[in-house]
């Protein structure tokens, strides 16, 4: 292994792999569809085509000794043959192919007996027409008084979708593939919202699951290097804001009974996948337990406060892995850390650079402005991380709240667009 590693994508997760790659003296190169996009002006080299562009991730390939992928929503049968005539992917794309679809990331928890939220496919309850048996068909005017006269039969129309026995409204409805920040995220209230749901999408491409009354929601970044060695980042809080993570705080307000499980349940997907990098899982936690939500097989959100507050952040050390390092120490140097992103909140095109001067100038925070050429509201523009130095979880709360009000006076949440 060389110290010159590819990652396909280009936006906020590939360029601080790419600032964690100079940290550590490796070359990082990307391939990115645009000269503007965040990575590419921190990475080595830019191979500049869409990431489902195969020959370009080739291209990419001649430049390093491994390549990773910013985002989980692969085409692995078009990747294969690369990787059989030997471009190293890490992970590798095997252990992917569980993770690339929300449908199969819950049949791989089921086979592996982790708890996630019931569910089921929404093409599971549409029923086509039954066909009907002779002894179904209503009686004629035949057999009942033998006149011999023949009654019209009932149309044959779809039955309307029933929910399956146990679940009932609300429920929330997931695409399988391509959902990120809540789009491809749904609550379904009603039968009418569910006949709405059915007209509106490809029923094969999605999933209901029961609604969580959830108490706090969690997430965990875990690793696993070459040798099988795996460490875990410490559980966090996650708070959302209309279903995309508003901030985050580390550590969680949560007992070691639940961490512990947490990290077992990290441990036991890493080995059973023989998964190589950096995943994240994010948890619900509540009346229930811990249940799943979902998994990410990579950098995430809920790990942006590492770059700060832990001793290896999580890019550097997906940076160690995918180079063939051996893992960095994830323990914290911080008591805590209150990680809060900067969504577009305007309409129109701005560079924000008067609220982005006033965060920068907050103490004890840092301010990562990915550089995005559109601002449209909603997106993920940059993201802020202010040190917390309480040491008891309530402590720590009240500072992050206040903490969070000093964001919030410069940067306000953006509208919700809840459909
Ligand atoms: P995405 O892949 O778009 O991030 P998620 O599956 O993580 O979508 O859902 C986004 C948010 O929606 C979650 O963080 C949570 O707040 C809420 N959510 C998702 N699934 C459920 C559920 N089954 N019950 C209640 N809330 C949910």
């Amino acid at each position: 292994m060389g110290g010159t590693i590819g990652v396909v994508g280009g936006g906020q997760l590939a360029w601080m792999l790419a600032e964690a790659a100079r940290g550590q003296g490796i070359e990082l190169h990307v391939q990115t569809p645009e000269l503007s996009d965040p990575a590419a002006r921190l990475a080595t080299s830019v191979v500049r085509a869409p990431l489902a562009d195969l020959s370009a991730t080739r291209r990419l390939a001649e430049r390093v000794s491994a390549i990773s992928f910013e985002n989980e929503w692969l085409d692995l049968g078009a990747l294969a043959p690369l990787e059989q005539e030997g471009v190293v992917f890490i992970p590798r794309l095997e252990s992917l192919a569980d993770l690339v679809c929300k449908r199969r990331q819950r049949e791989l928890l089921e086979r592996l007996h982790l708890p996630s939220p019931r569910w089921f496919s929404l093409e599971q309850i549409l029923t086509p027409p039954a066909a009907l048996e002779p002894d179904d068909l209503p009686p004629t005017a035949d057999d009942a008084d033998g006149s011999g006269a023949e009654e019209p039969l009932p149309p044959l129309t779809p039955l309307p979708p029933q929910l399956p026995q146990g679940f009932d409204f609300p429920l929330m409805a997931k695409a399988a593939r391509g959902g990120y920040d809540g789009r491809g995220t749904r609550v379904i209230r009603s039968q009418a919202e569910l006949e709405a749901l059915i007209e509106a999408v490809d029923p094969s491409l999605w999933l209901l699951e029961e609604f969580v009354a959830f108490e706090q929601e969690l997430a965990l970044v875990a690793c696993r290097d070459h040798l099988g060695a795996v460490q875990c980042y410490p559980l966090v809080e996650t708070h959302q804001h209309d279903q995309v993570c508003d901030w985050v705080l580390a550590p969680a307000a949560a007992s070691q009974a639940v961490e512990a499980r947490a990290r077992n349940v990290a441990a036991s997907l890493l080995a059973a996948l023989d998964y190589v990098g950096v995943l994240s899982i994010e948890f619900f936690y509540g009346r229930s337990g811990l249940l799943i939500n979902e998994l990410a097989p990579r950098t995430h959100n809920s790990g942006h406060y590492t770059i700060e507050a832990c001793r290896t952040s999580q890019f550097a050390q997906q940076v160690r892995i995918v180079s063939g390092e051996p893992l960095g120490d994830t323990s914290m140097q911080l008591e805590g850390a209150l990680m809060v992103n900067l969504l577009g909140y305007e309409t129109s095109t701005t560079a924000y650079a008067r609220q982005r001067q006033a965060l920068e100038a907050l103490s004890a925070a840092r301010l990562h402005w990915y550089g995005k050429r559109l601002a449209r509201p909603g997106r993920k523009l940059g993201h802020i991380t202010l040190t917390l130095k309480a040491s008891g979880a309530a402590e720590r709360a009240r500072e992050a709240a206040r903490r969070l009000a000093e964001v919030r006076a410069i940067w306000p949440l953006p509208a919700a667009h809840t459909p």
